[in-house]
Formats: structure tokens, C-alpha cells, sequence
């Protein structure tokens, strides 16, 4: 309970709703069927999601496969738990990072600007995170089209760019609670 309380202080610091307050982006950890990580965007009043199976790089030379998926509700993105199996989304879920984001494609002047909304569209997603784990510019690019189309996963090149850092191995825990996975199942079962 007062874990749960202290997540919900340690929301953005924009907190309310009001106009001109950036949007949030959340990364879940997820120990689905195989273990991967929801990558989710705050545009529009929903959370533009993909799994990304091998999580996101601080290291600008890797790129990460970011399967595009369900669109989620912006309530979703403090959700910790273990969702039943037979259930979608099945698996226990962690909130590995969360913060704030800004469209680099609106204030970048190398872009043609544009909003989120047709930044997706155009298949090149460029934003700063200020999360906890994460911060800098990433690039969400699609590759291929229809059927084939696949997007991947960028460390943009910036002052937050590190390839030594490893923060999927070295800070497992989630952001809102300090759990793992393995604590946050172990809770629900007793609540069960
Ligand atoms: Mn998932």
C-alpha cells in the first residue's frame, strides 16, 4: 500500500492535466510468454505501444526491434502486477522506467516539423526522454512495409548517449516500487 502511494508521488512532475504540460512515456518490463519490454508514448490521449523483446540501449550503434502493438489506455501506465495467464498481456508487469517526453521533430530545426500524430505516420518517431533510467533522444524508425514493416529502437547520438551503460541488466527494479519481477509475483500470489 504505501508503495503503491509513493509510485504515485513519483509520477511526472507535471502531475495534472492541464494544456502545455508534456506527455508522459512509460517502459514496462513485462515477463510475458517471453520476456520483453512495452515501450509506451503518450500521444493523443492514449499510449502508442511496442515491444521491444531485448529492451532499450543507451548505446547509439545498437538497434532494438520495436514490434508495434496495442494501443493502451494512459491510465495503464503506472500498472504494476501480475495479470492471469489465460488473460492478454498475461505476466507479471514492472515499471522498469517512466517520465516525461519531448517531440524532437516540433523543436528540432533539422526536422520537418511535425506532431507525434504524423510523425508516426511518416514511419521516423524522434523524442528526449527525461526518465529515470533513461534520458536523451531516441529514434523510433519503420523499416519495411506493410506486412514486413518493423521498427527499431535508436539511441539518438547526444550528450546521454553511453554504450558502456547497461541499465536492462544493471537496474532490473522497477522506478515506482524498487521490486523485481520476482516480488511483484510473488505479492500478487499472496493477494490471491
Ligand atoms: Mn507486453
Amino acid at each position: 500500500m504505501r508503495r503503491r502511494e509513493f509510485g504515485k508521488t513519483n509520477e511526472p512532475a507535471s502531475g495534472g492535466t492541464g494544456a502545455g504540460e508534456r506527455p508522459i512515456f512509460v517502459i514496462q518490463k513485462h515477463d510475458a510468454r517471453t520476456l520483453h519490454y512495452d515501450f509506451r508514448l503518450e500521444v493523443e490521449g492514449v499510449l502508442k505501444s511496442w515491444a521491444v523483446p531485448r529492451g532499450p540501449s543507451t548505446d547509439p550503434r545498437v538497434k532494438r526491434l520495436a514490434v508495434p502493438t496495442e494501443d493502451h489506455p494512459l491510465d495503464y501506465a503506472d500498472f504494476e502486477g501480475t495479470i492471469p495467464e489465460a488473460e492478454y498481456g498475461g505476466g507479471t508487469v514492472l515499471v522498469w522506467d517512466t517520465g516525461t517526453y519531448r517531440n524532437l521533430k516540433e523543436e528540432d530545426p533539422d526536422y520537418e516539423p511535425m506532431s507525434m500524430a504524423d510523425a508516426l505516420a511518416s514511419g521516423l518517431v524522434a523524442v528526449w526522454l527525461e526518465g529515470h533510467k533513461l534520458r536523451g533522444g531516441y529514434a523510433l524508425v519503420r523499416t519495411g512495409r506493410g506486412e514486413d514493416s518493423r521498427w527499431l529502437l535508436i539511441k539518438m547520438k547526444d550528450e546521454e548517449a553511453d554504450a558502456r551503460r547497461n541499465p536492462v541488466s544493471t537496474q532490473p527494479e522497477s522506478v515506482l516500487t524498487g521490486r523485481t519481477l520476482e516480488q511483484i509475483a510473488a505479492a500478487s500470489l499472496q493477494q490471491s
